[in-house]
């Protein structure tokens, strides 16, 4: 199946104010939907299922409107219209089942994992042709855990995955697309098996890379502390999801093993024909044809497919400088959509890209930030 897009505006709009949503595990991402829903309207009651003192945390924030332990998951989800399970992938498959079980008829269960495969085989053939299953995977994320971290934000922007179980029904997918795209995410079915072949080479390969590189390093550094001194931003940059911590990436691991291992072996025969071109000339060829395909990548962080409208600001390397943009560019009510620092070096200044939605809204931003003295470069 082809990956697609989909945006709102081909369907006639559901309407979510009168629903139960159900969050299992109010975590960061299960927080940050809460919070998300809340700001776009979405849902009547917004319930919790986690530790006591997560729930009392999640209220605290107005994440949820009300809570329940595990133990009591059956009755915390029995009025819920959908389910959203944000749980560790490894506590998602526990329960999938009882949640599949417990659902009340016509209910969506959903969850957010990381990985696609496994989760979406353990909810096929549960039995229950009045509930659907939809997986899901919100391709955005901090460093950060748990509901202090809860971010109403976070998805804006944001690749949202969705995988409908074999057999799934088009109108609870077509409601999930439209409930996504109402907390600013961009919605793209696909089938689960070429999540996790793209994830892996996307995302899980880079932080084996990472890993082993940083482990690499660090034993050379143990002769004599030079390695990591001399580490300058290029390492920093390529490494910084190498402090990434275990406990998410144990599951990922374990449930899409057998790709992250393809995308190793392929990545072991790429680096090994780099190596035996090292000291001859084709080695341009390699690096002209990654420069190319870097250029490709979408240019928004989270990888919003349609590209944002750009500019580049050539700015000094002072205090204020991004606030006093952003202040200036809200004066005359242009939205950023995106900001990235490049190559600011301390007392040297550099350039700062902005993401604006519209073509017009960079003109304009283009002109304004002109006329204050700045120097502007647009792409
Ligand atoms: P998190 O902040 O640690 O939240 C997970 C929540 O699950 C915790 O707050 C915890 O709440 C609950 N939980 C239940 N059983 C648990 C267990 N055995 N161990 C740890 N926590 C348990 O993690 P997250 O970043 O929100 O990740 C949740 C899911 O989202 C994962 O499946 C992950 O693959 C997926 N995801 C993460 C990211 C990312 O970048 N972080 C991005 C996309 C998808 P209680 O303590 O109240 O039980």
């Amino acid at each position: 199946m082809r990956a697609r897009e989909r945006r709102l505006g081909t369907l006639s709009e559901p309407d979510f104010s009168k629903d139960i949503i159900a969050i299992v595990g109010v975590g960061l991402i299960g927080g940050s939907l809460g919070l998300a829903f809340r700001r776009a309207g979405i849902g009547k009651r917004i319930i919790g299922v986690s530790r006591t003192e997560t729930v009392d945390r999640a209220k605290e924030q107005g994440a949820i409107d009300e809570g329940f332990a595990y133990d009591d998951l059956e009755n915390g989800i029995a009025d819920a219209d959908y389910v959203f399970l944000c749980t560790p992938i490894s506590r998602i498959l526990e329960l999938l089942p009882r949640c599949l079980a417990a659902a009340k008829s016509g209910c969506v269960v959903t969850d957010v994992g990381s990985t696609k495969r496994a989760l979406v085989e353990a909810a096929g053939g549960h039995g229950r042709s009045d509930v659907s299953f939809i997986g899901g995977h919100p391709m955005a994320g901090s460093e950060w855990k748990g509901v202090d971290a809860a971010d109403p934000f976070l998805f804006q922007n944001a690749i949202y995955v969705l995988t409908p179980g074999v057999g799934a029904e088009r109108e609870p997918v077509e409601r999930m697309i439209s409930m996504i795209t109402r907390i600013g995410a961009h919605a793209m079915e696909m089938d689960p098996v070429t999540h996790d072949r793209v994830a892996a080479a996307i995302s899980h390969l880079p932080q084996m890379m990472a890993t082993a590189l940083v482990s690499l390093v660090g034993n050379m550094n143990e002769k004599d502390g030079l390695p990591l001194k001399m580490a300058a931003g290029g390492f920093r940059d390529m490494t910084r999801i190498a402090s990434s911590p275990f406990e998410m990436w144990r599951d990922i691991c374990k449930t899409n093993a057998a790709p992250i291992k393809d995308t190793i072996d392929a990545y072991l025969v790429a680096l090994s024909a780099l190596r035996d071109r090292i000291d001859k000339d084709a080695l341009e060829s390699d690096f002209a044809y990654a420069n190319e395909v870097r250029d490709r990548i979408p240019r928004d962080s989270k990888g919003f497919l349609n590209p944002l409208h750009e500019l580049l600001l050539v700015v000094e390397d002072k205090p204020g400088v991004i606030a006093n943009v952003a202040s200036s560019l809200a004066d005359v009510e242009i939205n950023i959509r995106d900001i990235e620092v490049l190559k600011v070096r301390e007392g040297e200044g550099g350039s700062l890209r902005f993401g604006f939605g519209q073509a017009d809204e960079r003109e304009r931003a283009s002109q304004t930030l002109t006329a204050l003295g700045y120097t502007v470069l647009s792409r």
